[in-house]
């Protein structure tokens, strides 16, 4: 069995279909779907996913692109969506990769994040792109987490693995892993413990690419879903070096007790 540790179906691309992109994961063995808001304006909509659908687990959070959007009282907001639901937060993060980007607002929202998940008890979905050197400074400061949470997508150095383990950290892979030049990712892959890696699809992107057959043009157009994460933990396992078997055991187990807190 399988747990999408990492998705957005609020996404409007997607989110007409979600019944049936529900049903097509269910058959495909994916019992639950971690469902993250990016925003304000979609956190009514991820709490109602979650509430039609009990395969669909959600989670709150600001996610750093999109900080233009934050209203006044968006802590009120937030805090109001984490208590009303069983949910985690995030997608929330450091993404430094636009040097335009304003990194202290990033900071001080992702810091509000990081002190909720504390408080609140509640796992907590990591995204980092380029600001390694800020989290793990944030990290050394607030010690190990309380309550687990995740580094989505994982992109840094396999050097960082243990640090980031020691601080109550899983590492999720998702369909990057599927790239062929994705050397850096399977690096990673092969350092982390067994006991600290999950699976994500990151839907609706990041669709794997060695599903992806004739056009390459059609590329741009493909929309991925949770379905897709057996046959994400596929090629993963056979660049892990593990058997299939083993590897989704291991997987399977691991966003049990990440998500403890939250699933039903
Ligand atoms: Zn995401």
């Amino acid at each position: 069995m399988f747990i999408d540790s990492h998705c957005h179906l609020h996404d409007d691309r997607i989110y007409g279909q979600v019944p049936n992109i529900v049903g097509r994961a269910k058959k495909e063995r994916v019992l639950y779907m971690v469902s993250c808001a990016t925003r304000e304006e979609n956190f009514g909509k991820t709490a109602k996913l979650a509430r039609d659908h009990g395969a669909v687990i959600p989670c709150f959070g600001i996610h750093p692109w999109f900080l233009d959007s934050l209203s006044e009282n968006w802590q009120k907001r937030l805090e109001t969506f984490l208590t009303a639901e069983g949910s985690g937060i995030g997608e929330t993060g450091l993404d430094f990769t636009d040097k335009r980007a304003d990194q202290d607002l990033q900071i001080r929202v992702f810091s509000h994040h990081l002190d909720l998940a504390r408080q609140l008890e509640r796992p907590i979905n990591i995204h980092i792109r380029k600001g390694w050197d800020t989290f793990i400074h944030l990290l050394k400061k607030s010690g190990p987490l309380k309550t687990p949470g995740l580094i989505h997508s994982y992109s840094g150095s396999p050097d960082m693995i243990p640090l980031l383990e020691r601080h109550n950290l899983y590492l999720s892979f998702s369909g990057a892993v599927t790239r062929p030049n994705a050397k850096k990712v399977v690096r990673a892959l092969g350092a982390v413990s067994r006991d600290r890696f999950v699976l994500e699809t990151d839907t609706p992107d990041l669709y794997p690419t060695l599903l992806i057959s004739g056009n390459k043009n059609s590329k741009k157009k493909r929309l991925n879903e949770p379905k897709n994460l057996p046959a994400i933990a596929q090629i993963a396992a056979k660049r892990a070096g593990m058997g299939f078997e083993e590897f989704v055991n291991h997987a399977y187990n691991n966003s049990l007790t990440l998500f403890e807190s939250i699933l039903p």
